[in-house]
């Protein structure tokens, strides 16, 4: 392939990519955009593969690891329950980060490639090897730690070292004074090893930033990294001289950074603030910590209560959360919809923007229940009509409806908007204990006189439910 018709077809992959991500913003045309996605890497890796680029003599090398990539890719799509998305996406961060740091080294002990570059040409060039190294490690690390505390299996609290603000600052100023020298360095021999301090450091600094997050910040730190990797493929591109994986790199980089700060507008908190960690656990009632409890007790309530109420209400407000994802209670979820919409009750979705386990997460198992895109509200666009809310079932979700965000200034998620669903005459919450939620934070609506506790796994009870409302 002719470096012209290689350069057209970066072109086009880049538009398509573009196309996605505008297709993305709407539920409605998310199969189109994620179309346009597929079309767009295919040909972009295409035209990589037959480039100018890659002689004949690596085909072989780079069948073998599209094979063994596809095939790993293929399985953990396959194995993959909806459940574990979030993980599997801060998985993927933590790759693209890794690569980067890989082709980062590649690049700087290539000899070619340290031939290619003299004066204030190689300085450029080591300056990229350097900051895509450093990115990439921090990536790398940061979204290893996200993947344990996404799949429980680090605690979500943050962990706080004494003194760790002047860490990071020594840190910092590890990684300057070694970039000064790296870049002055005469050879490889010489250069390598403030890179390899740099990658150590950037290493730590990546295990520390997210260990030290709490687990109300997660969103922010799921869309941060998110972010990262973007930039971590910028980076690579600009090693790499591949305009394609900058500019893709940069779609992520900054897409991700609108999220980010879409998230922190979500949680009404300060993008700085959560990377300084701590959000989550600190001081209030925490129940994981053995805080002191709210007051009061909870009234029970049976699947055919439920259905009762269900049945003489006029208004009904669904608040799902990742109970809802765990239990992969969308379906029966929308049998319900549908059964108390055909007897003319208004049922309508209220969806809190951190609600879940990633961003969207509740907007995609709606989507695959085919419920309707018109009944499906964001926080804002119903928050105010609660009050007129005969009921307001929450199915799975814990902190987003905590009214101790609004009430308390000493709780941990003080500040942190939430869905009011305290307001309806009734609330209903189906989980399946007391347990609190991701933050850790134990929810004093399930003591309010409104509030009835429909306890069970959110599938079982809302087949029963339904059962009952058709008997
Ligand atoms: P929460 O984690 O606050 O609460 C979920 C509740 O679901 C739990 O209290 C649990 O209670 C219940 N549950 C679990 N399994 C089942 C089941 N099978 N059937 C019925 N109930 C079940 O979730 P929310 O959606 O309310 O809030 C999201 C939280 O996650 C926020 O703190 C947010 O910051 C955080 N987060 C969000 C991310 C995002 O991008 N959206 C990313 C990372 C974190 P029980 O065990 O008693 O059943």
């Amino acid at each position: 392939m002719s470096q012209t018709l290689a350069a057209v077809s970066y072109l086009g992959a880049a538009i398509l990519f573009i196309l996605s991500l505008g297709g993305l913003s709407n539920p409605e045309t998310s199969r189109r955009g994620n179309l346009y996605g597929i079309v767009g890497m295919a040909l972009a890796v295409l035209a990589t593969v037959f480039g100018p680029r890659v002689t004949p003599a690596g085909y072989a090398w780079i069948l073998a690891a599209m094979v063994a990539g596809g095939a790993v890719g293929l399985y953990a799509a396959r194995i993959v329950r909806m459940t574990q998305m979030p993980e599997l996406v801060a998985l993927m961060h933590s790759l693209v980060g890794l690569a980067a740091m890989l082709v980062g080294f590649a690049n700087y002990i290539d000899p070619a490639a340290a031939g290619a570059y003299a004066g204030a040409e190689k300085a450029i060039h080591e300056i990229e090897i350097y900051v895509g190294i450093l990115i990439g490690a921090v990536t790398f690390s940061g979204s290893v730690i996200a993947f344990g505390k996404l799949s429980a299996k680090i605690s979500g609290r943050p962990v706080l070292l004494p003194g760790r603000h002047w860490i990071n600052l020594a840190g910092l100023l590890v990684v300057v004074w070694f970039g000064w020298r790296f870049v002055g360095s005469p050879g490889v021999a010489e250069g390598m090893t403030p890179l390899v301090v740099m990658t150590a450091v950037a290493l730590l600094f990546g295990v520390h930033m997210v260990m030290a997050i709490g687990g109300a910040d997660m969103p922010v730190v799921v869309s941060m990294l998110n972010s990262y990797s973007g930039w971590a493929a910028a980076a690579t591109g600009f090693m790499l001289s591949n305009d394609l994986l900058i500019v893709t790199g940069a779609l992520v980089g900054s897409s991700g950074a609108i999220l980010s700060y879409i998230m922190c507008r979500a949680m009404n908190r300060q993008f700085v603030s959560v990377i300084a960690g701590g959000f989550g656990t600190e001081g209030g009632a925490s129940a994981a910590s053995g805080g002191p409890r709210p007051a009061g007790e909870v009234t029970a309530v049976s699947a055919l209560e439920t259905a009762e109420l269900l049945r003489e209400a006029k208004n009904v407000i669904i608040v799902p959360g990742y109970g809802m994802a765990v239990a992969q209670a969308q379906h029966t979820v929308y049998e319900i919809t549908k059964f108390l919409r055909e007897k003319g009750v208004n049922v309508r979705f209220g969806i809190h923007p951190v609600a879940g386990r990633m961003p969207g997460h509740m907007n995609v198992l709606l989507a695959e229940a085919k419920v309707p895109y018109d009944i499906v509200f964001e926080m804002d666009e119903l928050n105010e009509d609660f009050p007129a809310t005969d009921v307001a079932m929450v199915i799975g979700a814990n902190d987003i409806v905590n009214p101790a965000a609004q009430d308390d200034p000493t709780s941990p998620i003080a500040g942190m908007p939430v869905l009011e669903v305290w307001k309806a005459k009734t609330s209903i919450v189906m989980k399946r204990s007391m347990a609190s939620g991701y933050a850790g934070v134990d929810n004093p609506l399930f003591y309010r006189e409104s509030n009835r506790m429909l306890f069970g796994d959110a599938k079982k009870t809302l087949d029963e439910v339904l059962a009952a409302l058709k008997g």
